[in-house]
């Protein structure tokens, strides 16, 4: 039944491995923190398992993490008695990196061409076990998982393949013995198997785990003859739970460490947050910010969520409960005396207790984000950066947390190319006679500073919004409005700056150009829903513009590149009479034009209007041709 097979990694897999190998990377002790968190999930998990099936366990689980260390032989072990793994699991978890971001990684990795590991890099991928391989030449992992009488056991040393074969393991749980690479200060080597060594690394980074971590430690007992050596097994780490301390009293250092551990984040923290709440509905919480985005925050895949403990034991690893989506990018813990300990992920939904602890947890992070962007506008900036697209989906997703989220905001505009500003800032340098607030979407910035649409609005001196970002679109439909004045897309619908005599005159103009309209729009009837005469331009001669429910152009393209069924939108095409092309083409459709030429300018200028807004034309090769026979 024994099976002995060499298998091999998947290309990335490799890749990522030999960069781990040769990595500079100084901080190398950090790959005690990854296998003991690893550890320290397979305990949770097991003890979490183990209340359905009390099979799993013999007797009272007591978990625990065992270091090992033979200095003679430069070996390091690192045991837990936690869930295991099956040979399937094995393959599935150690055997390849599943992470979507694998592949991205090793390209960023690859592109920075230097073997140092950029730290945030790692940290945002997450390579757990893997950071292993910085330290050791060889690893073995001998696992069995609760409830199974088989163990695995998977061995690497170095190349593209590994293998895997069957064994036999006293009880559940995991070993992870490294060979060690020799001891080399300056390139982050340390002597793992040295007690110093290993008790300072557990108290920098995993002090605070939850379950002992014991070392065999030699002492010398009885005195004269009797003297002898023992080896008795000591425990490294306090497991205190920090949130229950005084923070105050807490290091930076131990908070920011508790957070890569919670997050598996490789570096500290942007921000944390604490909370101590007493009265009827008792807890803490400590949450935090990361420093930058994880790579999946928008993949359907990410899972948000806190730690819930109850009464410092810890029920779910990740309670979605606690935190609204647009949140998503807070970690941490939360720890609540009165719920009760077997609470279940259904009660948890409908748990009164639950939704007010929610509630004030979103009051809370968004009053420090709040205080953030008031007094330290630079790391506001920062956060803004990193999480600034999620803030705004909260204002189209939780209508009642809304108005808190509004002054969040930050934008782009016309004002200032360097600066971004709120609507609070828009609203107090708003033009006297002006009405709303403008916007105007397109695909990045460069598109929308030298879009037509914008002209009459430069002569006005109002300024506009630019919504750059595809979140920006669905955000509108939870924004609407600021203060009591509306905001309005200038890319779309009617605009109406002019004065009444303006308005007079213009109402002349479309007299004047009916018939030349009229032509053009039968001779775009198949691309544009009318021609008409524009009130937004001054130096342009066209522009496209879409009704005031359409989604713009580029959110189109995006969505029917993504397959989303949507019916095809049809858009105003605006003409600028005062426009001298404009002007002789009046004068020469009034001395009379072939239809043919007709056809050709009507095609030209459409063309124009799109290239203007970078909309990709719907066929380029005849437009190219138009404009060489208006060039011969
Ligand atoms: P991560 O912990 O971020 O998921 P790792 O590469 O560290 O990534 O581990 C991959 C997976 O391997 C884990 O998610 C877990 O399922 C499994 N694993 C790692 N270490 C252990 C262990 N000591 N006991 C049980 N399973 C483990």
């Amino acid at each position: 039944m024994t099976t002995e097979n060499t298998m091999k990694f998947e290309a990335e897999t490799t890749q990522l491995l030999e960069i781990m190998i040769n990595s500079i990377y100084t901080e190398k002790e950090v790959f005690l923190r990854e296998l003991i968190s690893n550890a320290s999930d397979a305990l949770d998990k097991l003890r979490f398992n183990a209340i359905t099936d009390k099979s799993l366990i013999d007797g009272a689980f007591e978990g625990r993490i065992k270091l090992e260390a033979d200095s003679k032989n430069r070996i390091l072990k690192i045991t837990d008695n936690g869930i295991g793994m099956s040979r399937d699991d094995v393959v599935a978890n150690i055997g390849t990196i599943a992470r979507s971001g694998t592949h991205e990684l090793v390209k960023s990795l690859e592109k920075s061409k230097s073997k140092d590991m950029p730290e945030e890099l790692i940290g945002r991928f997450g390579v757990g076990f893997y950071s292993c391989m910085m330290v050791a030449d060889k690893v073995t992992l001998t696992t069995r998982k609760a409830g199974e009488d088989v163990a695995t056991v998977w061995t690497y040393n170095g190349g593209s393949e590994y293998s895997i074969s069957d064994g036999t393991k006293e009880s559940h749980g995991t070993t992870i013995e490294l060979k060690l690479k020799d001891v080399d200060k300056d390139d982050g080597l340390d002597d793992f198997t040295s007690e110093y060594v290993l008790r300072n690394i557990i108290k920098k980074y995993s002090d605070f785990v939850r379950y002992p971590i014991v070392l065999p430690v030699e002492r010398e007992e009885g005195e004269g003859d009797d003297k002898k050596t023992v080896t008795e097994d000591e425990t490294l780490n306090s497991m205190k739970a920090i949130w229950r301390k005084d923070q105050s009293e807490v290091k930076d250092e131990d908070r920011n460490e508790f957070y890569k551990h919670v997050a598996r984040d490789w570096a500290d923290p942007m921000e944390h947050i604490y909370m101590k709440v007493e009265g009827t509905n008792e807890y803490q919480a400590l949450l935090f910010i990361p420093s930058t985005a994880p790579f999946d925050l928008y993949s359907q895949s990410y899972k948000r969520g806190l730690q819930l403990y109850v009464r410092n034991v810890m029920i779910m690893e990740k309670s979605e409960e606690l935190l609204p989506e647009y949140l998503r990018f807070v970690k941490g813990v939360v720890d609540a005396q009165d719920l009760p300990l077997n609470i279940s992920r259904e009660t948890l939904q409908n748990n009164r207790q639950i939704a007010t602890i929610k509630k004030s947890i979103v009051k809370k992070v968004l009053s420090e984000l709040k205080k953030m962007q008031e007094k330290d506008t630079d790391k506001y900036l920062t956060f803004w950066k990193q999480f600034g697209a999620v803030i705004k989906e909260g204002i189209s997703t939780s209508y009642e947390d809304r108005d808190k989220l509004i002054p969040l905001l930050l934008f782009q505009s016309t004002a200032d190319p360097e600066k971004l500003v709120t609507l609070k800032e828009y609203k107090e340098r708003m033009k006297e006679g002006q009405e709303h607030i403008y916007y105007l979407s397109g695909e990045n910035r460069e598109v929308v500073e030298n879009s037509p649409h914008l002209e009459a609005f430069k002569v006005k001196g109002y300024e506009v919004l630019f919504f750059t970002d595809p979140i920006d679109e669905f955000m509108v439909s939870g924004l609407f409005d600021f203060d009591g004045k509306e905001l309005k897309s200038i890319g779309k619908g009617s605009v109406d700056l002019g004065s009444e005599d303006e308005k007079k005159k213009l109402e002349e103009v479309k007299d004047n150009f009916k018939t030349v309209l009229e032509s053009l729009q039968k001779a775009l009837a198949e691309h544009v829903s009318e021609v008409r005469i524009s009130s937004r331009l001054t130096s342009s001669p066209v522009c496209m513009v879409g009704s005031e429910g359409d989604l713009s152009p580029h959110i189109e393209r995006m969505m029917l590149q993504n397959k989303l069924d949507m019916p095809k939108q049809k858009r105003a095409l605006e003409i600028n009479p005062e426009h001298e092309i404009i002007v002789k083409i009046k004068e020469r459709f009034e001395k009379g034009m072939s239809e043919e030429e007709i056809n050709d300018t009507a095609q030209l200028l459409f063309g124009q209007a799109l290239l203007a807004e970078s909309t990709p034309l719907p066929d380029p090769a005849g437009f190219a041709k138009l404009v060489a026979k208006l060039m011969a």
